[in-house]
């Protein structure tokens, strides 16, 4: 059995303004510039917040598209 909610994440929108710092999005691998609302997404089976995600919006919705129902 593989751990439960291993594939589940929670997902909070950043608004410009709260975005201080520049990231890379890990699904184009682009940079997210300081300024620019975004998504955030935290594995919900991570204890540690630093394993959080920034993505773009465009990015994190095609990514939920090609996902797989359950493996
Ligand atoms: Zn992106």
């Amino acid at each position: 059995m593989s751990a439960p909610g291993d594939d589940e994440v929670t997902v909070t929108r950043v608004q410009p303004y709260q975005a201080r710092k520049a990231y890379r999005c890990p699904g184009c691998q682009q940079e997210i510039p300081a300024g620019t609302g975004h998504v955030v997404a935290v594995p919900v089976a991570a204890a540690d917040a630093d394993l959080r995600r920034h993505w773009h919006h465009g990015c994190w919705e095609h990514r939920a598209r090609r996902r797989p129902g359950r493996r």
